[in-house]
């Protein structure tokens, strides 16, 4: 076991963790510890853009954005967080400027930018053009002018390290746990201060937009050591995925001018959002889109699917704002399309939830302390600015936004404090797992555990939920757990075990599984994207707060999920009824 000390360690090297990195490395020092290598994280696969109020193209400001993103969320949102992020949008997309990010730009040379879901002039007048892009590859380019600024800085990465363990001694945060894929070997990194930012959790289920490596490894280390989840019931169905393959076909495509339409032709969103249209809300498109598949709408032999219709845009517009998106058209559906329209379903696409933090990205152990030395950012954390939905656009922003601010505040930690001297045996629990998985004489496989999770996700725990099916998620959650418990790989090697690392990621993915069916069985009221048909309404005087679960162990070792709740901050918005 090697032994390796650094001021500050960043966990993931996405977005969010190189934006911190950039910060964290001029201050103190830092090293990145990353299962990719860091270009392939999944930040490069996002489309659409990132939104800030510059006002380039139209009038708007970022009060019209916070208001905006706190509607989206359905008033699940921390007001003072949204506004911070509002706030600080506009300089993080000149900071990307100023480190070479190419936008595309309108015929003036300024940043252009384009409509949205959610985004609107004056408190949901009209859509508004807020989102900044470049092509539909923003991701792409602002994971790679993040890489770039990285090298420029000089930050030290360790590619295809899983971190596996957090550190805590004294109450204080004292470094992870991580192995590595080349060698098997177990690393203990001593740090000040940790810095997770390792992303979502969307391969729990099995039609997401989400890569194979989305598998909530942050948020299962931290539930394990006894840190809470926030709002994990919220997870976020994106209208557009391809037809039984769930790859993202951008919103952007409906910013463009796009439309979604039912077997008949019909431009079905006017009926559900007549200011917005088909730039309503994700939550509220997708639920539209299956209520006209059950009202017998929908299309094709199945009737299982809707139109995105991009056939009235000018092919030159589509080559030049959406050249990716109408190529997945072609390679994975053979669809022109120019001439036709592309058949798409709701995926699985992004977790509101997560890691719990305050506006400076320091991990909160309950409803008010934190962990001394302990941050998250990104897709991993829950801060949180996206309540009960996530706007279009403000994913990026987020990792930016909130990245920064945790580089800043952990290596101004770093900076101030003593390392925490290290647990004893801290590779413990690592070696046992590791061990544990390779020595297993078990029965059950991976593949097949993680299939029947995903299944059963995807049937119970979609769009629309019940009592019901939530209960029968329960259940199906537990069983696997239960035989995951004998489950054996092939591959006994240390070299590149891919075989042993997907088994621990299954094991984070049926954690967080748990969390998530439990907290939104629990939340009997419909808000965002959770929707519950026993109980269609949102409900302020009870859930108006967010859900904070816990794994608790008994003595017997059993475990179980203990519910918390924790209240929202409100500045200036008071609830009000969600129209688009
Ligand atoms: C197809 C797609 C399109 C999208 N389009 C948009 C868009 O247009 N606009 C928008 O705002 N949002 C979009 N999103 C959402 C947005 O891209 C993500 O939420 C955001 O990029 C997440 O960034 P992150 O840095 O938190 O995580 P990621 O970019 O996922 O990075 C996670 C990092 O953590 C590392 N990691 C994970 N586990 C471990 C571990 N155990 N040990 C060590 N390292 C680990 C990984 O190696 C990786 O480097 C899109 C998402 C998808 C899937």
């Amino acid at each position: 076991m090697q032994i390796h000390q650094y001021d500050t360690v960043i966990v993931g090297a996405g977005g969010a963790g190189m934006r911190a990195a950039i910060e964290s490395t001029q201050r103190s020092r830092t090293a990145v510890l990353t299962k990719l290598y860091p270009t392939r994280s999944h930040t490069g696969a996002a489309q659409g853009g990132m939104c800030a109020a510059l006002a380039n193209v139209e009038e708007d400001n970022w009060e019209w954005h916070t208001f905006d993103t706190v509607k989206g969320g359905d008033y699940l949102v921390d007001q003072d967080a949204a506004e911070i992020m509002c706030k600080e949008a506009i300089d993080a997309v000149l900071d990307l400027e100023k480190m070479g990010l190419p936008f595309s730009r309108t015929d003036q040379g300024r940043i252009d930018q384009r409509r949205f879901g959610g985004h609107s002039r004056n408190h949901g007048e009209a859509p508004v053009r807020r989102s900044c892009y470049a092509a539909d590859r923003t991701g792409h380019m602002i994971l790679q002018t993040l890489f770039q600024n990285c090298v420029k800085h000089g930050v030290e990465f360790f590619n295809e390290f899983y971190v596996l363990d957090l550190l805590i001694n004294e109450g204080k945060t004292a470094g992870v746990v991580a192995y590595e894929l080349a060698t098997g070997e177990i690393h203990v990194f001593q740090a000040k201060a940790v810095v997770f930012a390792s992303g979502g959790t969307g391969k729990m289920f099995k039609v997401t937009s989400n890569a194979h490596t989305l598998t909530g490894d942050g948020q299962a280390v931290a539930l394990r050591r006894g840190l809470p989840l926030e709002d994990m019931e919220f997870f976020q169905f994106h209208p557009t995925g391809i037809w039984r393959m769930g790859i993202l076909l951008t919103e952007g495509a409906r910013g463009e001018g796009g439309i979604l339409r039912n077997k008949d032709g019909e431009r079905f969103m006017e009926r559900y959002a007549p200011v917005m249209k088909d730039l309503a809300s994700r939550d509220v498109c997708s639920r539209a889109i299956y209520s006209e598949i059950r009202a017998g709408r929908g299309c094709g032999p199945d009737g299982d699917h809707v139109y995105l219709d991009l056939t009235h845009l000018p092919p030159e517009q589509l080559d030049a704002k959406l050249p990716d998106i109408t190529e997945f058209a072609r390679t994975y559906l053979g669809i022109e399309p120019y001439t036709d329209p592309i058949p798409i379903q709701p995926t699985a696409h992004y977790a509101m939830g997560g890691i719990p933090t305050n506006v400076e990205g320091e991990v909160l152990r309950n409803n008010t302390d934190v962990v001394p030395g302990l941050y998250a950012a990104g897709e991993v954390a829950c801060v949180s600015v996206h309540g009960a939905n996530r706007l279009g656009t403000n994913s990026l922003l987020d990792i930016n936004v909130f990245g920064r601010r945790a580089g800043i505040a952990a290596a101004a930690y770093s900076d101030k404090h003593d390392f925490v001297p290290l647990p004893e045996n801290p590779g413990a629990l690592v070696e046992a797992l590791v061990e544990g998985l390779r020595n297993s004489t078990g029965t059950e496989s991976v593949a097949k555990i993680r299939q029947e999770l995903q299944e059963s996700m995807d049937t119970n725990v979609s769009v629309y939920r019940t009592g019901k099916t939530l209960q029968q998620a329960v259940e199906d959650v537990a069983a696997l757990k239960e035989r995951f418990k004998n489950v054996s790989i092939a591959d006994k090697g240390s070299r590149y075990n891919t075989d042993l690392l997907e088994a621990v990621e299954l094991g984070n993915l049926l954690d967080l599984a748990e969390v998530l069916v439990v907290s939104a069985l629990a939340r009997e009221e419909s808000r965002g994207g959770h929707y519950r048909e026993d109980f269609p309404t949102r409900d302020d005087v009870k859930f108006m707060q967010h859900t904070m679960a816990y794994r608790e162990v008994a003595e017997d070792g059993s475990t179980s999920i203990r519910l918390d709740y924790k209240p929202v901050v409100q500045t200036r918005y008071q609830p009000m009824e969600r129209k688009y």
